[in-house]
């Protein structure tokens, strides 16, 4: 069985991992990856202060030394190759493109200068090729940053860090730097449900304890829970979100240490517009305090009540979900953001029937969830579907199945492909250059990366 995965993160490596560990059928798997560097999110996402989390990068190239397996970067599916070629020259395709764009918050002011998705922030300050020109005004003292998932901690934790904090980390080097000149003094991370609600986990929550230039707080009366939230917390008998709760309630009973900077977190406010100045710059953020109601299911929903705060801002970064980016010829779900699939099989949404030899794997399949982990699953529910349609013979043969004819063609379309080894090449230089400087590893810019190939 010949499989071409789109997409070389955490879900297209897990679904490699799963077909090729089985004896029968014997599958040959090519990674396809518009990017020169593998890895996705691993790479691109998670932030630089969490290095432990990339480690999984380790199993990601025990995939890559089975046989079977090709890696062919710097191709980008829609560009060099198209899905009738693919259909071409394999058995099954799946997308594994994860959620490349951002939420909107839907408010006035909200594309002012100075207010920013933090799916931008995060990728620039990663190095993505894509996002390495954007330029963040981190003259700015006060940042408003709206949601409270993961990735708002994230980034709250990447601006409140010390230099010599950073300096340790794989964050890009031009990042760095702006980080090293940042002049950011407060930062607010805003919820609009409650502590219960909020979408961020315990140990994100721990760590912003711990930080070694920033003090943090929280409102008192915000984190006392309302009849609602303490029947729920109840009913859900869960630790961790006790253990959620417990943190910020400790938070809002400390007092500041005098720590250069200072992060506020806030609950029961939701963003209503963004305030600028006679240049187009975001100067304030309007908040509107909220309550909580039981929705439809029960759900905790946030209600408005009509008193509005100012909270002077000069940055904001909206972190309020990620949204998987619509592929040519392929369903898209525009409501959801996703591929719509039926246990990761696409689905055509004419005849509402699995589209025959099209997959999908991870956040394009599911919407952005779960950990890195979470892929592993899910990918494997993915592998599992493909197999079982290939045996029950109901995919598709490809006209072309050697597999030299597509490298040929991709090589043809991009002189410049990328292997695995290659990539091998390139790590080792990256964590060479890390090494000597105290870092895990200098990341080379796509520039670098494909002048050392050779390629112009
Ligand atoms: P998320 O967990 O879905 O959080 C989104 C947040 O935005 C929620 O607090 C949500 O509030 C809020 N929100 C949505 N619409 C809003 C609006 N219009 N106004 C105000 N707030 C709004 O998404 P994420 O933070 O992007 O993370 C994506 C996934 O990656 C998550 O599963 C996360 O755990 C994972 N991740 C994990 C780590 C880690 O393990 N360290 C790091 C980063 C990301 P409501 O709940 O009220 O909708």
């Amino acid at each position: 069985m010949r499989v071409a995965i789109v997409g070389a993160g955490p879900a297209g490596f897990f679904l490699a991992e799963r077909l090729l560990a089985r004896a029968e059928p014997a599958v040959g798997v090519d990674l396809l990856e518009r990017l020169p560097a593998p890895h996705g999110l691993v790479r691109f996402g998670v932030a630089p202060d969490h290095e432990k989390i990339k480690s999984v990068t380790r199993s990601f190239d025990a995939v890559a030394s089975r046989p079977g397996f090709r890696y062919f970067g710097n191709v980008e599916f829609g560009a060099e190759v198209s899905l009738a070629d693919l259909a071409r020259h394999y058995h099954a395709v799946c997308f594994t493109t994860g959620a490349q764009t951002d939420r909107r918050m839907g408010i006035p002011g909200e594309d002012l200068a100075g207010s920013h998705s933090a799916t931008e922030f995060v990728a620039w300050y990663n190095g993505h090729p894509r996002f390495r020109s954007l330029a963040f005004d981190l003259s700015a003292e006060r940042v408003a940053v709206v949601g409270v998932g993961n990735v708002a901690v994230d980034v709250a934790r990447m601006l409140c860090r010390t230099p010599a904090e950073l300096a340790g980390t794989d964050v890009a080097d031009y990042a760095l730097d702006a980080l090293r000149a940042s002049r950011v003094r407060e930062v607010w991370l805003l919820g609009r449900r409650g502590p219960v609600q909020a979408a961020f986990t315990a140990p994100e929550v721990k760590e912003l304890g711990e930080l070694e230039g920033c003090d943090v707080r929280a409102v008192p009366e915000e984190v006392v829970l309302d009849p609602l939230s303490r029947a729920e917390l109840e009913r859900a008998d869960d630790r961790a979100t006790r253990r959620k709760v417990e943190l910020l309630q400790g938070y809002a009973a400390r007092a500041p240490s005098g720590k250069p900077k200072l992060l506020t977190l806030r609950f029961l406010v939701s963003p209503v517009a963004l305030e600028g100045d006679a240049a187009g710059r975001v100067r304030a953020i309007t908040l509107v305090r909220n309550e909580l109601v039981a929705g439809p299911g029960g759900v905790l929903a946030a209600v408005p009540t009509g008193r509005t705060e100012r909270l002077p801002v000069e940055l904001v970064f909206r972190s309020v979900g990620y949204r998987g980016v619509p592929l040519p010829d392929v369903p898209f779900d525009e409501r959801l953001g996703i591929i719509p699939n039926a246990a990761g099989r696409v689905i055509d949404p004419h005849t509402l029937h699995p589209t025959p030899g099209l997959y999908v794997a991870g956040w394009i399949k599911r919407g952005p969830s779960g950990v890195i982990g979470t892929n592993k699953p899910d990918a494997a529910e993915t592998a599992d579907a493909m197999v079982a349609d290939f045996e029950a013979g109901r995919l598709p043969a490809p006209a072309e199945p050697d597999p030299a004819a597509i490298e040929r063609l991709l090589r043809e379309r991009q002189p410049c492909l990328i292997t695995f080894d290659d990539w091998k090449m390139l790590d080792r230089i990256e964590s060479e250059r890390g090494q000597a400087s105290g870092r895990p590893r200098v990341k080379m810019t796509e520039q670098e990366i494909l002048t050392k190939l050779g390629c112009t």
